[in-house]
């Protein structure tokens, strides 16, 4: 989609801190990080949200938990314990309806969310 920004960085058309990316996935740091380690893990193909997504898109979703555990080892939290958070829905807090994954760590979160 033309005016979303995580379709963008997927495409390169708009710059960001790219972590790693590969055929179906882009790893990169938020611009607003929430935590020392703050990636977000995108798909290529967009998806508006989790509650948009198909039983297609099963594999899809599954190379993006997968992308997360690789950001988490790539930014040295692995060990020491990652949070994955998916915002789903403008009630939930998303704010860029294009499907992602929050990789935060680097400090203890607490639980329950807020
Ligand atoms: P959410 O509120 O769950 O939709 O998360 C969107 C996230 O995208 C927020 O944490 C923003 O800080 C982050 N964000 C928005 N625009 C950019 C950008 N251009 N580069 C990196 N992160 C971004």
């Amino acid at each position: 989609m033309d005016n979303c920004i995580f379709c963008r960085i997927a495409s390169g058309e708009a710059q960001a801190r790219i972590l790693f990316a590969d055929d179906e996935v882009v790893a990169f740091h938020d611009l607003h990080p929430q935590a020392p380690v703050h990636v977000l893990i995108v798909p290529r193909r967009h998806v508006a949200s989790l509650a948009h997504a198909t039983p297609d898109d099963a594999p899809l979703l599954g190379r993006l938990c997968l992308a997360a555990a690789e950001a988490a080892r790539r930014t040295g939290i692995a060990e020491s314990g990652f949070r994955v958070v998916v915002n789903s829905g403008a009630g939930a807090g998303q704010s860029v309806f294009h499907v992602h994954l929050h990789v935060l760590g680097g400090r203890p979160v607490g639980w329950p969310p807020g």
